[in-house]
């Protein structure tokens, strides 16, 4: 399968997402609206293609992720990076962002203050983008999307991500964070089963998003809208 905003002429254009993505990446790396930025060394602010339906939010950025000012270029990402490849999927054709745009020192746990201050940014990349699906990595991902749940007993699962996230139209589907994947091999293991069910995710969230468009469109449109074939493909 591959990976197309099925609904980009619809919304805006992809100069216009990039241009907006790129307002926000600006604006974080001066950030300085908590105590993370007196201890980074770069901000974080993510990346990816501007037409993508699939985004990756992960923790916070490490000690590799830090001195580059990109998201998951450690062993964290190169692992994601190989099970993206199981789908055919290469991480230019995704967009891979953070909680939190900043390192914690040590790679401590980011605390409520510090993902409450950054969570602007994550909504608004959110409200660009227009993801169809959310793929969260690890706990404090998860508990942004998939409020009140467990990742041992969510991981390889979806529902609808909240729209108070920014997400208009998305389904949220929970992953073990990488790094916890490169400490255990039943965890490793997981993960590439979990990914495995990434694509039929997909799927099913360009078929809600279909029907909620459709369902706001006049009656001969609508005919239209049913008799047209699956999703384009842009990439
Ligand atoms: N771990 C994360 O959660 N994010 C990164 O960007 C890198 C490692
Ligand atoms: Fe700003 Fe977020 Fe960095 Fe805190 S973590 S300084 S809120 S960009």
């Amino acid at each position: 399968m591959t990976l197309g905003d099925a609904t980009a002429t619809t919304s805006t254009t992809t100069d216009a997402r990039r241009a907006a993505l790129e307002a926000i990446a600006a604006e974080v790396r001066v950030c300085r609206n908590c105590r993370l930025a007196e201890t980074r060394t770069r901000a974080v602010p993510g990346e990816g293609h501007p037409d993508t339906e699939v985004m990756f939010v992960g923790e916070g950025p490490g000690q590799t992720e830090d001195h580059q000012g990109k998201p998951f270029v450690g062993r964290a990402g190169d692992l994601l990076v190989k099970l993206l490849a199981t789908l055919g999927w290469r991480r230019q054709e995704v967009f891979i962002t953070n909680v939190v745009k900043c390192r914690p020192p040590g790679n401590r746990d980011p605390e409520p203050d510090e993902i409450a201050a950054c969570a602007p940014y994550l909504r608004r990349q959110l409200e660009v983008l227009d993801p169809a699906v959310v793929v969260t990595l690890g706990r404090f991902s998860m508990a942004h999307f998939r409020p009140g749940e467990r990742i041992t007993q969510i991981h390889g699962t979806h529902a609808p991500a909240p729209e108070a996230t920014g997400a208009r139209d998305a389904l949220a589907y929970a992953l073990f964070h990488p790094a916890a994947a490169l400490r255990s091999t039943e965890v490793e293991r997981q993960t590439y089963d979990d990914v495995a069910g990434l694509p039929r995710v997909l799927t099913l969230a360009r078929e809600r998003r279909a029907a909620t468009l459709a369902a706001t469109l006049p009656a001969a449109v609508q005919a239209d809208v049913e008799r047209a074939d699956d999703a384009p493909t842009l990439f």
